[in-house]
């Protein structure tokens, strides 16, 4: 009985959330917080990840855990993707007219929108309507997508790419084929989570094995991003090892448009040095 009363908890919060979706697009709850990639041998912001957040009147900030599952089971997940793409474009289209064309956005796509949306017209489209470059919105593809070995998703991604995207594969070695699925698909950047390990292993096989990827990067010619960095000793392990381009707390946590901004403005006066947190 505990088990039905957890699972009835469950369904009645699910069950909110979906009654909520509706009003939340209609009064631009949804909101993109920025998180910047920092290459720490330049300290240079290189990009930036767009992840979104629910600013729920009730709940409060609402992380996408809290609701992208949901979504994602009850097929909605491409209304708040595409939604989320445009605020990623809107910002790009705002930071081209003030003369920042050399910031870029990465965005999420969820593994389900390459069933419900035609994502080449999609994208094509968006650059069309706010008239931005490709190279500047980057596409986040998480490595699980491609181990279907979906020959339609394939395609895609590279119809993408041909028209100028950069793909870039997400969580690379948290799945269960990362080498076979980088020997089959078209991807630009490879993003490396640093989540499965915890501070001491560096100095220990995951040091190994972090040092085989990059160089394995290398190989390939493929830039490489390191995300989930939380600590100097990290960030400086990583540096030491080839990948200089890092994605976590240590530099920054995801942060509203606004703060990104004064991080970018404060950052330019000061002769780029990013704070470190
Ligand atoms: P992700 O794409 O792997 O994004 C990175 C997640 O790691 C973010 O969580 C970010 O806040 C968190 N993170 C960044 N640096 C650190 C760090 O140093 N330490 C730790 N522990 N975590 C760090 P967030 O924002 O909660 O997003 C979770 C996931 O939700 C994302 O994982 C992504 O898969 C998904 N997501 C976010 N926004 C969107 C979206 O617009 N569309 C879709 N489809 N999925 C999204
Ligand atoms: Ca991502
Ligand atoms: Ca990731």
């Amino acid at each position: 009985s505990f088990y039905d009363e957890a699972m009835e908890i469950k369904r009645r919060q699910d069950q909110e959330i979906l009654d909520d979706i509706q009003n939340a697009f209609d009064d631009d709850q949804f909101v993109i917080y920025l998180q910047p990639q920092v290459n720490h041998r330049t300290q240079e912001i290189v990009g930036t990840e767009a992840l979104v957040r629910w600013l729920h009147p009730k709940k409060g900030l609402l992380a996408p855990g809290e609701f992208i599952p949901l979504l994602e089971s009850r097929g909605m997940i491409s209304m708040l993707d595409k939604h989320v793409w445009k605020l990623a474009c809107r910002q790009l289209r705002k930071w081209k007219d003030e003369g920042k064309e050399h910031l870029s956005i990465s965005v999420n796509i969820s593994t389900k929108d390459f069933y419900y949306e035609d994502l080449y017209e999609v994208f094509t489209g968006l650059i069309e309507e706010y008239q931005i470059s490709e190279k500047n919105l980057k596409l986040e593809i998480t490595e699980s997508a491609f181990a279907i070995d979906e020959v339609k998703q394939i395609e895609t991604v590279e119809k993408l790419q041909k028209a100028g995207f950069v793909i870039e594969m997400d969580d690379f070695g948290s799945g269960y084929s990362s080498l076979n699925t980088l020997k089959n698909t078209p991807v630009d950047v490879i993003k490396m989570d640093m989540a499965f390990m915890s501070g001491k292993d560096i100095y220990k096989r995951g040091a190994d094995i972090l040092q085989m990827v990059v160089s394995m990067a290398q190989r390939l010619n493929m830039p490489i991003i390191a995300e989930g960095v939380e600590t100097l000793e990290q960030a400086e392990f990583l540096s030491e090892i080839g990948c200089d381009i890092i994605q976590g707390y240590f530099y920054q946590k995801p942060c509203s448009v606004e703060e990104f901004e004064a991080i970018l403005d404060k950052y330019e006066k000061e002769g780029n040095t990013i704070q470190t947190k």
